[in-house]
């Protein structure tokens, strides 16, 4: 039973950051922590520093009140074991997360990708209250995705269920994916890749049409990354604006195959692309090309209320309630 006495810890683990939070049974923050993830090749690096952040910020007789931990992390996951296996951005080869928490605090800890952890979050604290179907997508250094379906969880047998960001949206493979695919999604519109999209779309299709173009500056001087393009399209710079209708449209190529494969009612967007720029550079790019491209009827797409904190929101409420399938794994 759940009290409200009770406290909960959500943990985000990404590749660049490890946040922590007590959370109450109501869904309420009392403390969150921030550092950054341990880059050591030593396979309990994480585990222990996510134990040493509880200890040496939480008081005792706090931490002997939570009843569970929650955490949404950075894939591959094997999640029966509840261990990270050869993630593509950190140097480690496996990370063993459950055990160690386990032992050390003595109460279940629940571990899922960290978009799925974002879905629950949307549903139990977001905008999708309520809501059967739904979908979360971020779009950060990577493009990932968490799905509800007929109020169902997806988890997928090792729970790396929906890995959107390697949907094919270009069968003639101009650029190729961090994991080595063909024209996936993530390869052109993801944080780390859009720079190498921009460099593509100016060799291949823009290289003399705009000629006053401060993009093309940075591009003689190798330096464009996404922070650059999305502030030259806010000055109104007009090969800017080019490449971010274009991103909308690879954007919505990639949200209508999941619309198609789902049916949700809302797709929430979120990731520091979203939330960092305004959305007439985001979200309305994609309303604008996605019609194209979708067979099913449209549901509700809107930039996610809960903003970072939506994955520690998914691992807060997945500790206080998680599914009964990922109970069965304790
Ligand atoms: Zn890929």
């Amino acid at each position: 039973m759940v009290s409200i006495k009770d406290y909960y810890i959500a943990i985000d683990i990404g590749a660049t950051y490890l946040r922590i939070a007590l959370g109450s049974s109501k869904g309420v923050f009392k403390v969150k922590l921030k550092e950054r993830t341990s880059r050591s090749n030593n396979e309990y690096a994480i585990a222990y520093q996510i134990i040493d952040l509880i200890r040496n910020n939480l008081p005792r007789e706090l931490i002997d009140k939570v009843k569970a931990i929650g955490i949404g992390s950075i894939g591959p996951l094997d999640i029966k074991r509840g261990v990270i296996v050869n993630p593509c951005n950190l140097p480690v080869r496996k990370a063993i997360i459950k055990e160690p928490l386990v032992s050390e605090f003595g109460i279940p800890v629940y571990m899922v990708n960290d978009c799925v952890a974002g879905v629950y979050g949307e549903w139990v604290y977001g905008a999708g209250r309520g809501l059967r179907n739904l979908v979360y997508v971020t779009f950060s250094t990577g493009i990932g995705g968490g799905v509800i379906v007929d109020g169902h969880l997806l988890i997928g047998k090792d729970g790396n269920a929906h890995e959107i960001g390697h949907i094919t949206v270009d069968y003639e493979g101009r650029l190729t994916c961090g994991c080595g695919g063909l024209g996936h999604w993530e390869a052109y519109t993801s944080g780390i890749n859009i720079p190498r999209y921009v460099k593509y779309l100016i060799e291949t299709k823009y290289k003399r049409v705009i000629v006053e173009s401060k993009l093309y500056k940075y591009y003689a001087e190798n330096a464009i990354t996404s922070e650059i393009l999305y502030s030259l399209a806010r000055e109104g710079d007009r090969l800017a604006l080019r490449i971010i209708d274009e991103i909308g449209k690879i954007n919505a190529a990639g949200l209508a195959s999941v619309i198609n494969v789902y049916d949700p009612e809302l797709i929430t967007l979120g990731g520091s692309i979203i939330l960092k720029n305004p959305p007439n550079l985001t979200l309305t790019p994609i309303l604008k090309h996605i019609k194209a491209y979708v067979l099913n009827r449209m549901p509700k797409i809107t930039i996610t209320p809960l903003g970072e904190d939506i994955v520690l929101y998914g691992a807060l409420a997945l500790a206080i309630n998680p599914p009964s399938y990922l109970r069965d794994l304790q």
